[in-house]
């Protein structure tokens, strides 16, 4: 395909998809990838973890071949527009890219661009892996007990974007709807009202399970809990869990995957669980919160429904040092887009002061799709002895006594420096 501003590098291959496979790529040593900076501190820490990355990749014999791509601010500058269809297309023809985070202004009818990615490219999984790495400060006693990795389901629940803004005739359409023909007996209050839909699907619910099992499966992991809310919200959070059970119940041999009975409301101290064996439990969200730093080792993956995932993956980043070390990822069939938990983060953009971590090891993650492991492993090796060195950004510097605070331009040189000597 041809682009109208994005420049396409002189060098390198598209990633593909596998002959013969559904969702397996191909993945040359020499791949283009696309990437967005992103807004606010995304003009930070983008460069920085495509300097970390670039040099993983050419310590393990690859080379990658960068593709700027705009979205966000950057886009409005070049099209006049927040999301052009070629940016779109670019990240849908390379299957793999990287970006920075997007601002989302709040209530002024801007639709979030993330959302609108994820929903285009049908990246259905969010998945973001929070473990701990030596030397960051953290407020919890043993924070090494965090391994835990969630899915959060990414295209629906009231993340769908089928609301009603109050005082509008739409709002009060629905509202007559839901009372007079739906026969609606609960309390909508009188005057100006906001009204939303809360989409939650088999399909949804399903493949996002399926992909937490498979992960589990092939990383020996030992639990999925599926978390939600459904003895408030039966049938949509409720829905949720019987579907995901229904996933471990029917479509995976008994000796590969256990269907914990009635987990919600019994422990499952005595049940005999087959040995190799991934239990699938469920819990509910707002114990589930409490349970994550009561019982932090007692935990491995989690998938849960759109709006559960960004809370808790937040809540569950701050256990091993917050935002600023959070990677993630937004994965389809076929294809994943890495970008980090945080936001734009307004105050510090352009300062050269932010954690480039998250981004660098969101890129991590997008290495293991690859099939990298060994850059990915030389990546999480340099960022772990920089940290350790009490060489940081400012975040964590203020966290840490003695540590020597640095710019995300000189942190990033560090990590770069660290790879090329372990390597
Ligand atoms: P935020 O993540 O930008 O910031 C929250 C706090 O964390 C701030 O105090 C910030 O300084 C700190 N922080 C975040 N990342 C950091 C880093 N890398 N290094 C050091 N400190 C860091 O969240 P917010 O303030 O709620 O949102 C700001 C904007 O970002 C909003 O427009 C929001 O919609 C958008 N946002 C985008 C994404 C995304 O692109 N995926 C995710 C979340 C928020």
């Amino acid at each position: 395909m041809s682009y109208d501003k994005i420049e396409v590098p002189d060098e390198g291959e598209q990633i593909t998809l596998k002959e013969g496979t559904e969702g397996e790529i191909e993945v040359p040593d020499n791949p283009i990838i696309p990437i967005i900076h992103g807004d606010g501190i995304g003009k930070d820490v983008g460069p920085a973890a495509q300097k970390v990355l670039e040099a993983a990749a050419e310590a393990t014999g690859r080379s990658i071949n960068w593709m700027r791509v705009y979205a966000g601010e950057s886009a409005q500058e070049k099209y006049s527009e927040n999301l052009p269809d070629e940016t779109v297309e670019a990240i849908r023809e390379h299957r793999v890219a990287i970006k920075g985070p997007l601002t989302t202004p709040v209530g002024s009818g801007f639709r979030s661009l993330n959302v609108a990615l994820r929903q285009t490219l049908d990246l259905y999984a969010n998945v973001r892996p929070t473990y701990y790495l030596d030397g960051v400060p953290s407020p919890m006693k043993a924070p090494e007990e965090m391994d835990m990795v969630t899915f959060r389901e990414n295209t629906e629940d009231v993340y769908a974007g089928i609301e009603w803004e109050a005082g509008t005739d739409e709002s009060e359409q629905v509202r007559d709807f839901v009372e007079d023909e739906m026969d609606f007996d609960g309390i909508m209050h009188e005057g100006d009202i906001g009204l939303g839909l809360k989409p939650i699907s088999e399909k949804g619910s399903k493949r996002l399970v399926r992909e937490a099992i498979d992960y589990a499966i092939e990383n020996d992991r030992d639990k999925v809990t599926l978390v939600h809310k459904g003895n408030i919200m039966k049938f949509t959070e409720g829905q949720f869990g019987d579907w995901g059970m229904e996933v471990a119940e029917e479509e995976y041999p008994d000796e590969e995957v256990f269907a914990a009975p009635d987990s919600l409301w019994e422990t499952q101290d005595e049940v005999d669980i087959p040995e190799d064996a991934v239990m699938v439990e469920e819990r509910l969200a707002d114990a589930m919160l409490q349970w994550m730093q009561l019982r932090t080792d007692e935990f491995d993956i989690l998938a849960m429904p759109n709006l559960n995932g960004d809370y808790l993956s937040d809540a569950a980043g701050a256990q091993i040092g917050g935002l600023g070390i959070a990677p993630g990822g937004n994965f389809g069939t076929g294809r994943m887009l890495a970008e980090p938990v945080h936001g734009s983060a307004p105050k510090r953009a352009g300062q050269d002061m932010a954690n480039p971590t998250a981004m660098i090891l969101s890129g991590r993650l997008m290495f293991d799709y690859l099939g990298w492991d060994d850059a990915s492993d030389l990546i999480r090796d340099a960022v772990e002895e920089t940290i350790s060195s009490g060489k940081v950004t400012y975040d964590l510097e203020r966290q840490l006594e003695g540590a020597e605070k640095l710019a995300t331009s000189e942190y990033t040189d560090e990590i770069v420096d660290t790879i090329e000597q372990l390597s």
